[in-house]
């Protein structure tokens, strides 16, 4: 859905900086595009560039968790098992959310598989977005097309019925417009 939601947003003349882990797409040409390849890394860039952003878009499955140590030298094959220590990643949704006077709208992704709108209710509040867009994991993955549920801040819900990804971006990249001029409204 990056992709798409950064076609969408170049197409009404915004700006769009793109962050991506590795991915099998081609970024928008007109795009600034930063290749990451590590959560950590991507932690630092967004962290960097969220600043001078008016909206920002995350929406990226970053790993929930890595392992613990990393080998500089080719691990052995020894013992027929063999267990990986994980570790949390830093959630970068939640870092931005907790930022105090933040200017820009921020916006998270939710794919579950079971209580979508319990699930995604729970994740606004406790990473303090301004606007979650979720979808049912098994609708949304490897697939050219999605069905979304967006829930707002202020209690709001809007579903947009299935569809091609390309047109959902279009639709959320109008929401994310008008949220964001109703929150400069309100702060000036
Ligand atoms: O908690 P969960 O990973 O399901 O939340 C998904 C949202 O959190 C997405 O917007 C995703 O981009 C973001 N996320 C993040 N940093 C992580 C993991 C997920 O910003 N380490």
């Amino acid at each position: 859905m990056g992709y798409a939601i950064a076609e969408a947003a170049l197409d009404i003349g915004h700006d769009v900086i793109l962050i991506s882990g590795p991915a099998n797409l081609v970024p928008p040409r007109k795009a600034k595009f930063i290749s990451v390849s590590t959560s950590d890394e991507m932690f630092e860039t967004v962290r960097q560039h969220a600043g001078r952003a008016d909206v920002c878009v995350l929406c990226a499955a970053v790993a929930d968790y890595k392992p613990s140590r990393v080998s500089p030298v080719k691990i052995k094959k020894r013992a027929d098992e063999i267990s990986l220590e994980l570790i949390r990643t830093r959630d970068i949704l939640e870092s931005l959310g907790r930022q105090r006077n933040r200017k820009f709208l921020l916006v998270g992704f939710a794919a579950e598989t079971d209580h979508l709108e319990a699930n995604a209710t729970k994740k606004l509040r406790e990473k303090n977005c301004d606007i979650i867009v979720a979808n049912d994991a098994f609708i949304g993955m490897e697939s050219d097309e999605n069905e979304l549920l967006i829930l707002f801040r202020n209690g709001e819900t809007k579903k947009i019925s299935r569809a091609p990804k390309k047109i959902l971006a279009r639709e959320l990249v109008k929401i994310f417009s008008n949220s964001e001029e109703k929150c400069l409204t309100k702060k000036m």
